[in-house]
């Protein structure tokens, strides 16, 4: 069988792997102060299990996949995973969401074991801004990381950047310059309040707040980009290599177009990031299901996949952290 879609006609072909719950920071928009929970070894999938259930996805239609986390660098050996991935036949697509701080020592590694390109999460160029979101990051080894990325070929490198009212959004326009000045590739991402308490739009800055600002170097230029799979708009600055992307999961969510189901690191099949709804695997893998089994399993998650999420209205996300489900 190929193709796959949910109740919504929406087509399903991109699986985001969480290969850890693990994270060597701890920024303020995804961890609460006090940590979280750390998932028992036995209960994370190993290579091979994970191997299993992509194996078995794409044979129902998946062909792009995302390994994100907590931070998919402290996992041991992820090339190895990498490799069994891209021994798959069916998938075109490895790529990985990373903070950056690790990639420096892995980035050659990574490329030649099959990851197509990173994701780097970065949010402040201002080393000590730098620490005070992630709770104890070094910017120095995430901008090494970036180079490696893209010296091993990592490409298009894209930079994440959460913007934060009152945090961070006065390096907007700092950002944006990198798009002329260096070629970087640029996502705003709106920021989510999924940690705590917060009104929804406590630290919001919308795209078209973001968009206007940026507007003051010159007229953004609506873009086409090969590659991703991803909700971004994208634009150019005039004479920019780089791009500018705007991700708007509160303003202008783009639910419609999810394309993406969530592998958790304890392997639960998780259909939407903002919906609590998980239907296991590990159990099943550990028991020995077939590939059949697995597949209607993997059909189950899809066909609950929600419509949409709520943020937006103010419904408040009260479940795992996003380290755990893989942001
Ligand atoms: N550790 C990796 C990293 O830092 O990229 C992967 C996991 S992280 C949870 C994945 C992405 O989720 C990052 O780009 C991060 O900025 C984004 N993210 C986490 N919390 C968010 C929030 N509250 N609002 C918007 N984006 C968020």
């Amino acid at each position: 069988m190929t193709g796959l879609s949910d109740s919504f006609q929406r087509p399903i072909n991109y699986l985001r792997i969480s290969v850890t719950d693990r994270c060597n920071l701890r920024c303020v928009y995804c961890m609460p102060a006090e940590g979280v929970d750390l998932m028992a070894h036995y209960d994370i999938l190993t290579y091979e299990e994970i191997h299993t259930v992509v194996k078995a996805a794409s044979e129902m239609g998946i062909n792009k996949v995302r390994l994100t986390g907590g931070e998919p660098l402290v996992r041991a050996g992820l090339s190895n995973l990498i490799r069994l991935l891209a021994g798959i036949e069916a998938i075109n697509d490895i790529s990985m969401t990373t903070n950056g701080n690790l990639l420096a020592r892995y980035a050659a590694e990574l490329k030649e074991a099959g990851l197509n390109r990173v994701n780097i999460s970065l949010d402040t160029l201002k080393p000590e801004k730098f620490r005070q979101i992630t709770r104890c990051g070094n910017l120095e080894d995430t901008l090494e990381g970036i180079k490696a990325a893209k010296a091993a070929g990592l490409t298009p490198v894209k930079i994440n950047v959460v913007v934060m009212a009152g945090v961070n959004e006065d390096e907007i326009i700092d950002f944006a310059i990198k798009t002329v000045n260096a070629g970087w590739h640029v996502r705003f991402i709106e920021y989510m309040p999924v940690v705590g308490d917060e009104p929804l739009t406590g630290k919001l800055v919308s795209a078209t707040e973001m968009r206007a600002r940026i507007e003051s170097l010159g007229k953004l230029e609506p873009w086409k980009v090969d590659v991703g799979n991803g909700p971004a708009k994208y634009y150019r600055l005039p004479g920019a290599a780089g791009t500018i992307g705007f991700i708007t999961p509160i303003t202008e969510h783009f639910c419609y177009q999810c394309n993406r189901l969530r592998l958790t690191a304890d392997g639960k099949l998780r259909p939407c990031l903002l919906s609590e709804e998980e239907i296991d695997l590990k159990e099943p893998l550990r028991n020995g299901a077939s590939a059949l089994e697995l597949k209607e399993l993997i059909e189950k998650a899809i066909a609950s996949k929600p419509e949409g999420h709520h943020l937006a209205e103010g419904k408040k996300r009260n479940g795992r952290p996003f380290s755990q489900v893989g942001g």
